[in-house]
């Protein structure tokens, strides 16, 4: 299987925080790669902006050393990086000054494609954005691209877009959401819209309950101070989790169009019901295997912000009428994990005697590690001994299918790049969802904070606190190992 890369037009992409973390560990390998794989014009250009002084040759110096540490060593080659870091230029701006502009105008091309990336603190959109269109840098042909987080609540949110909106059309937005970007998620509407297996069966009528688990083994070592202000239902839940949420439980769209889409997921944000403190379960690592806890790590020992989250969300809708989709996401757990199971009723009546072997069949989507899909479906224990039951998994690692291909699956940003040069927003969220998705989360967040309730502690190391086990258990359920 050979596969297709279809060469982007020609573009000049301006990486406003050009010199941060995530234009060094992310943004600037991921466009190396797709210039290696040739998807990236030689005549392109990338323009490092940030506030440092330096030359066109220092911020090449500074890429050079970001992709030797994190593009893979058989990814690297020397004449590729050359070619690659002759596209890139520099210019030392600053978002809330004058400094910078004019020199960035002067450098920009006619008849290309522009983007605007802000890889930057979002509190600097608005002075960037302002600029750009005080200079006459950006035109209405112009993309910007701007980071998570999206807000901190609806009000904030809102301010956002309203900044955005004063400069730029809502197609020319890219707001990312990089778990959209992801291979497997991808394939996940590919599954569900270019089958007939699973839609017929894909409601409550024959879906027991479906499990979305992100579970990370890091803590917040580094950017505590960061994190407690936001928490595991700011920071993955209203964008991450709800994303994945979305794509199971949307309609068919019409078309596999960025409206079409989005317009899908909007109507499951907007119909799922608000969330009673019952259903809801938060955690913070504790201390523990001889480092420190989420209290010490965020520096704050009075925090109440969560590490871990575990809800129960019901989405009010005829599909799903009764469907509880479980939602959990943590730090400092026993794995890096990443997936989503939909657990299937049972037939509606057991020919077999042997009831003892007998499972649910489960789809499991894997995002990490390892992505792919696996079913798991009920055969016949080989061998003589009568009808005895057992449950395989029918698997396709992506690694497995695809073969050396699957090295070259391009990261989350790679190509969510590569469709903003394309001008495609179907893996973008648009403004309306970001706010749905707040005006769903911000009353949950009210609510624990006028109760006052405190996040239970768990072992790091664990699968998150006792009380989660318990929002299962008592619905006669059971959480997926994390592994
Ligand atoms: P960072 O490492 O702190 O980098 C910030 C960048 O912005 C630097 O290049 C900095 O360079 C530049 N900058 C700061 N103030 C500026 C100003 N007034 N004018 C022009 N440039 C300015 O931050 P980051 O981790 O890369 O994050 C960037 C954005 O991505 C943030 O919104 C963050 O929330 C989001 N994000 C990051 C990650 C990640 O993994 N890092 C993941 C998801 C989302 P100078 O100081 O030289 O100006």
């Amino acid at each position: 299987m050979v596969s297709r890369v279809i060469p982007v037009d020609v573009f000049d992409l301006v990486i406003f925080g050009g010199t941060g973390d995530l234009a060094r560990r992310k943004i600037l390998p991921g466009l190396y790669r797709r210039f290696l794989a040739a998807q990236m014009p030689a005549e392109s250009r990338i323009i490092g902006a940030a506030r440092a002084e330096l030359t066109d040759q220092e911020y090449r110096d500074q890429v050079r050393a970001a992709i030797a540490e994190f593009v893979p060593a058989d990814r690297q080659d020397p004449a590729a990086i050359e070619g690659f870091l002759a596209r890139l230029h520099y210019v030392a701006i600053d978002a809330t000054g004058a400094n910078g502009w004019a020199q960035l105008k002067a450098l920009m091309r006619e008849n290309v494609v522009r983007a605007f990336y802000f890889s930057v603190a979002p509190s600097l959109f608005g002075d960037i954005a302002q600029r750009l269109s005080d200079h006459g840098i950006a035109d209405a042909w112009s993309r910007v691209v701007v980071e998570k987080p999206f807000g901190r609540d609806l009000a904030s949110a809102r301010a956002l877009n309203a900044c955005l909106a004063r400069h730029f059309n809502e197609t020319q937005i890219y707001r990312i959401d990089h778990y959209l970007g992801k291979e497997t998620v991808q394939n996940l509407m590919a599954v569900r819209f270019a089958n007939i297996l699973f839609e017929p069966l894909w409601k409550a009528e024959y879906i027991d309950h479906v499990q979305i688990t992100v579970a990370e083994t890091v803590g917040v070592e580094g950017r505590g101070a960061y994190y407690d202000k936001s928490g595991a239902m700011r920071d993955m839940v209203q964008n991450h989790l709800m994303q994945l949420l979305c794509l199971i439980a949307m309609e068919p769209p019409y078309h596999f169009d960025p409206d079409a889409v989005r317009d899908e997921k909007l109507k499951v944000i907007r119909a799922l019901k608000p969330v009673p403190p019952e259903d809801i379960v938060r955690g913070q690592y504790g201390p523990g295997n001889g480092e420190a806890g989420y209290l010490a790590h965020a520096e704050n020992p009075n925090s109440r912000t969560e590490s871990y989250i575990a809800l129960k969300v019901q989405i009010s809708n005829w599909r799903w009428q009764g469907v509880p989709f479980y939602l959990r996401t943590g730090k400092r757990l026993r794995a890096r994990a990443s997936e989503i199971a939909i657990t299937f009723k049972p037939p509606p009546h057991a020919i077999f005697d042997d009831a003892s072997g007998w499972h649910e069949n489960v789809l499991v989507i894997r995002l990490q590690p390892n992505e792919g899909m696996n079913l798991m479906v009920m055969i016949k224990e080989p061998g003589p001994g009568g009808m005895r039951l057992m449950q395989v998994p029918l698997d396709m690692s992506f690694a497995e299918a695809l073969g050396a291909e699957a090295a070259d699956v391009p990261d989350a940003y790679e190509r969510l790049i590569m469709d903003v040069i394309r001008g495609n927003q179907t893996l973008f969220m648009r403004g309306d969802e970001v706010e749905a998705a707040w005006a769903w989360t911000d009353p949950i967040i009210e609510g624990w904070e006028a109760r006052g309730d405190r996040p239970q502690i768990y072992d790091p190391g664990s699968s998150g606190p006792e009380d989660a086990l318990m929002l299962m258990h008592r619905d006669g359920r059971r959480w997926r190992e994390i592994r």
